[in-house]
């Protein structure tokens, strides 16, 4: 299945038959989703919740961590200890899906940390909460 926008799929298992983003709902529960090969990305259909997620529309890019953070926060509270349980990670691109749940930090076409309420995701399956 080709998509256009930058975002790395997760099957929910190895022998999943849906490709998923890190943030889907349908995924929150195990503790770890497997990253899907590009064999996969061919031939599996994409979860609707997560087609949605992918869709151009809607979806909003922000120039850094910061300006993301205070668009869903305002009060700025949470950008340093969001920078801080990033750590170092290099990122290019910063969005937030449609369905505004969460800002994803990308590089070079692949997402490699997803920020939620009082935490970070790493994509190599780090949690770090500061909530
Ligand atoms: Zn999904």
């Amino acid at each position: 299945m080709p998509f256009e926008t930058p975002e790395t799929l997760f099957v929910a298992h190895a022998t999943g038959r849906l490709l998923h983003v890190r943030a889907c709902p349908q995924l929150l529960g195990l503790d770890a989703p497997v990253m899907a090969s590009p064999g996969q990305i061919e031939s599996l259909g994409m979860c609707i919740w997560c087609a949605k997620e992918l869709s151009e529309e809607g979806r909003k890019y922000f120039d850094s961590v910061e300006q993301a953070v205070r668009s869903l926060d305002p009060s700025g509270d949470a950008v340093r200890p969001t920078e801080e349980a990033l750590g170092g990670v290099d990122y290019e691109l910063v969005w937030v899906p449609p369905s505004y749940s969460y800002i994803a930090v990308g590089f070079k076409e692949r997402a490699v940390a997803w920020i939620g309420r009082g935490c970070v995701l790493h994509a190599d399956g780090r949690l770090i909460d500061f909530g």
